[in-house]
């Protein structure tokens, strides 16, 4: 048993017959269970939508398969139009209900019996399955979080927990509904009776009792009346009725009754002339009986059949009502199908959020022909009460097409003769409710796009692609205005081409303030697996621009990010250009990119576990910047000789809320083309560690001393003693009560201007209140420590609490004058292999102040000499029972000239 269990769409049973082995704890029915009326739990297929389909259809059924654990299933990909391409030998991995790796909507399991019974049902509605409507009426019973459907799954409980139990009286309903031994026995020996069509025969003695308001009826209308009543009142309605028991009721009768009561007993009504050597009444009342919930261990399956058949009747209830809505949209304009078998559609993401329930899906199609084009069109936009995009109508010379519904409130946007549209960009604002269509600028082809309605919010582009003409409009309309818009395009030329648009990858993201530029494409991004409330085409992208021409990559001068990933910021010239997060006051990781000189970012890496936990980047003048956790660079970006592109930048989202902050939760690269270098992040792997921001000289070595912990492939930084240092910023004590992990580490300034950042500083010790007490601060954030377990630590050199905002308040900066001095020794306060002190010296003699808890005798020193160039700097996230997302320093070495 996996994670957590998920059943069937339509029965509600699970995929594993596992579900029903026996056991001894238990009180269910075993022996109504036989290995083969559950083997037909094993086998799933599933109704999905593929995100990268690019016909009009987007929802496919899959091939079979099977369920494996955490929600997902196996399946062949199988052979749907709208199939995601794969071999036909390659088992597809499909989550179910919720697709927690993108937060949407997964695919629908269902048993390949239960989908045969709902193309019945649907075909004696007058259906052929149209999959993206029935994907539609699907998840309408779909809850998030939930996995299973809301229909009403009749006497059977179905999934009620985490796992599925089998309630004790219920094990019909895990019978295969489908394949039924004994209803075939049965049919083989139907009951016979020499009674053919008799006229019925009236009992005029017992139509005189007055209690009995049928009595006084003529058998013929009695009988005419008793086939129009409902199925389930049918039985009743015999037996309450004296008069209409006696009337003797015909073989044509019972096969009338038959066919509308039980349509799932079809091996039955199969044949076209129903045999008249049987006993119809008695047939009637034995599938009544065998069927009903009442006698499940009658028929094994029967009653599931009838049951699954009624849920089905559900579905298509939803199914028909989609059907007729779709139907009223497109009937406003027909293509001839050998068109619209042509046209794409290659995205129809939401524009409302949350989403909505119950959404109306419409399709539109416009009369676009090379002589439409040629005339003047209107493009209306209609906007409710609160100023939200209810719709959108296209008035040609003849034809009115509407996209949703009539607002309170129209713009009319003309598309001149010879001029058409490709598509819109919509302005999506935020508000407490979610995010609604406010704002919208129509792109003509030929004139300036025009803007109509409030274009201060998030963007969003919506455009055929590349060499296609827009021919129609796909969505949804929900409460009145529109929650999913997609393009149709017809991939040929009936008007003037479509200008510059950025890549689909661009196009299929919401974006902060305003969409990347024509020629930008978006490196995929990856998303932890904690997910937030958006579905991914409601996640705000930020994007943070190096530079998207060469001279804006020539003024980009450096990238900083504050502690935990909270807020990442671009320079150019000096000042921050592009941002997202948030910038409290209080230390950052800044890197410098020296972009006049030709420095460019030519690598970009990521590390994703339940987030984002860290990402790298790297310069081709041999710098690295590596920001919180990024040991193993997961994803990197980089051009090759297959793929040549410019880094421009990076795109981010903070969709994640956890402690009162929005959390970093997907970043990955922008990219245009272009010639780029190639690079290789082991470039800075050296002596066992990962270098940055530069690697030592060659000529240094690592040696001995070494004080604290030093693992191989830590993140490593080094203090160079021949440089003149100018300051040491965040030497923060740490007293008592609190542990050296929460200070972070501290950054070396050298008189050259560069410097080094050995841990972002804790930020917490910036914004000292002068009146509380100390032990009153928040504490350092997004931090873990295994349960109930406390280091010892060496004492601290601080103890009251004006001791400590003597040093850090101040944020423990130790000055050495705008020259600097040579830092020529390092004192350590080592604690059985855990760095617990640090204290520097200058060649003046001069000591800093002291970092961590310096209370005992320093146990060791790294002095400059002719052999000593200088320190290594171990970085990591773990110290002793802490976690924290933002490394800090380690353990400490020596840097010797080999
Ligand atoms: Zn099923």
């Amino acid at each position: 048993m996996g994670s957590w269990d998920f059943v069937c769409g339509l029965c509600a049973a699970p995929f594993s017959s596992r579900s029903v082995e026996p056991n001894d704890d238990s009180k269910i029915d075993f022996s109504l269970l036989p290995k083969a009326s559950v083997q037909w739990l094993n086998r799933v297929l599933a109704i999905a939508e593929n995100e990268d389909a690019i016909g009009i259809e987007r929802c496919y059924i899959s091939g079979l398969g099977r369920d494996v654990d955490y929600g997902h299933i196996e399946v062949a990909a199988g052979d749907h139009p709208s199939a995601p391409a794969a071999s036909s030998h390659e088992q597809m991995d499909l989550a179910t209900y919720h697709d927690y790796s993108t937060d949407s909507v997964g695919a629908i399991p269902l048993h390949p019996e239960c989908f045969d019974i709902l193309k019945k049902v649907l075909g004696r509605a007058g259906y052929e399955v149209n999959v993206d409507t029935l994907y539609a009426s699907l998840i309408d019973k779909h809850e998030k979080s939930s996995s299973c459907l809301n229909f009403n799954y009749y006497d059977f409980d179905g999934l009620t927990d985490q796992y599925f139990w089998l309630s004790p009286g219920q094990e019909a309903f895990m019978c295969n509904p489908i394949n039924i031994a004994h209803l075939n026995d049965y049919l083989r020996n139907l009951p016979t009776s020499d009674s053919t069509d008799t006229p019925p025969v009236s009992s005029s003695e017992l139509i005189t009792d007055h209690h009995d308001p049928f009595s006084c009826l003529p058998p013929e209308l009695i009988t005419a009346i008793m086939l129009y009543i409902p199925r389930d009142a049918f039985i009743p309605f015999v037996l309450a009725s004296p008069a209409v028991r006696c009337i003797q009721l015909t073989n044509s009768f019972f096969i009338a009754r038959i066919a509308t009561d039980m349509p799932w007993a079809w091996e039955i009504l199969d044949s076209r002339r129903p045999r008249t050597d049987v006993d119809w009444r008695a047939v009637y009342m034995h599938l009544h009986k065998e069927a009903g919930p009442g006698r499940t261990n009658a028929i094994p399956g029967l009653a599931n059949r009838r049951r699954i058949w009624d849920v089905c009747g559900q579905v298509a209830a939803i199914y028909a009502r989609r059907t007729a809505e779709e139907r009223q949209s497109t009937s406003q304009f027909e293509l001839p199908d050998a068109v619209k078998a042509r046209a794409t559609c290659v995205y129809v993401p939401h524009v409302l959020s949350p989403v909505p329930k119950g959404a109306a899906s419409v399709t539109v199609w416009l009369p676009v022909t090379s002589a439409s084009i040629a005339s003047t069109k209107i493009v209306k936009l209609f906007w409710n009460a609160e100023g939200v995009l209810s719709s959108i109508v296209f008035e040609f010379d003849d034809v009115n097409v509407a996209f949703g519904n009539i607002g309170t409130r129209a713009d009319d946007c003309i598309i001149g003769p010879g001029d058409w549209i490709d598509g819109f960009e919509l302005s999506i604002m935020s508000d407490i409710d979610g995010l609604t269509v406010k704002g919208v600028t129509v792109r003509r082809l030929l004139a300036e796009p025009l803007s109509f309605g409030d274009m201060s919010g998030h963007r969003r582009l919506a455009v055929v692609q590349e060499g296609c003409t827009l021919v129609g409009l796909r969505g949804e309309i929900a409460n009145g205005v529109v929650s999913r818009l997609g393009l149709l395009g017809l991939p040929e030329l009936l008007g003037p081409p479509r200008g510059p648009a950025p890549d689909l990858s661009v196009c299929k993201l919401l974006w902060h303030e305003r969409v990347p530029d024509p020629g930008m494409s978006c490196s995929p991004s990856e998303f932890g697996y904690w997910s937030s409330d958006a579905t991914p085409d409601t996640i705000l992208m930020h994007a943070l621009y190096f530079g998207r021409t060469e001279d804006e990559l020539a003024g980009l001068t450096g990238i900083a990010v504050t502690q935990n990933l909270l807020g990442i910021a671009v320079y150019h010239n000096g000042r921050v250009s592009h941002y997202a997060g948030r910038f409290p006051d209080g230390p950052m990781k800044y890197f410098p990119i020296d972009g006049k000189a030709g420095e460019r970012v030519v690598a970009f890496a990521n590390d994703v576990g339940p987030l984002v936990s860290g990402f790298k980047i790297m310069t081709n003048r041999s710098g690295q910047a590596v920001f919180a956790d990024s040991a193993e660079g997961q994803y990197i970006v980089t051009p090759t000789p297959a793929d040549d592109f410019i880094l421009a930048g990076m795109y981010c989202s903070y969709a994640y809320k956890s402690a009162g902050d929005d959390r970093l939760s997907s970043i990955s690269a922008l990219r245009v083309l272009g010639s780029g270098e190639t690079a290789d992040f082991t470039r800075f792997e050296r002596d066992d560690a990962s270098w940055e921001p530069v690697l030592p000289p060659s000529s240094w070595s690592c040696s001995e001393p070494t004080y604290g912990s030093i693992k191989p492939g830590r993140l490593s930084t080094y203090l160079d003693f021949s440089k003149p240092v100018t300051e040491i910023a965040g030497l923060l004590a740490a007293p008592d009560w609190l542990d050296i992990a929460e200070l972070g580490g501290f950054t070396i300034r050298y008189a050259d201007g560069s410097e080094v950042v050995v841990g972002v500083t804790s930020s917490i010790w910036s914004r000292l209140d002068a009146d509380k007490p100390l032990q009153e601060l928040p504490r350092r954030k997004h931090m873990a420590t295994s349960f109930g377990r406390h280091p010892p630590e060496l004492p601290a050199h601080v103890h009251d609490d004006d001791a400590v905002r003597a040093q850090n308040g101040r944020g423990g900066v130790w000055r050495l004058g705008s020259d600097g001095e040579k830092v020529t020794k390092l004192v350590v306060w080592d604690n059985q292999g855990r760095l617990d002190g640090l204290q520097f010296q200058s060649v003046t003699g001069q000591s800093s102040i002291r970092w961590g808890k310096c209370g005992s005798t320093a146990t060791g020193e790294i002095v400059a000499s002719e052999r000593v160039k200088g320190v290594r700097f171990c970085l990591g996230c773990h110290r002793d029972s802490y976690y924290t997302l933002e490394p800090m320093p380690l353990g400490v070495q020596a840097l010797v000239a080999i």
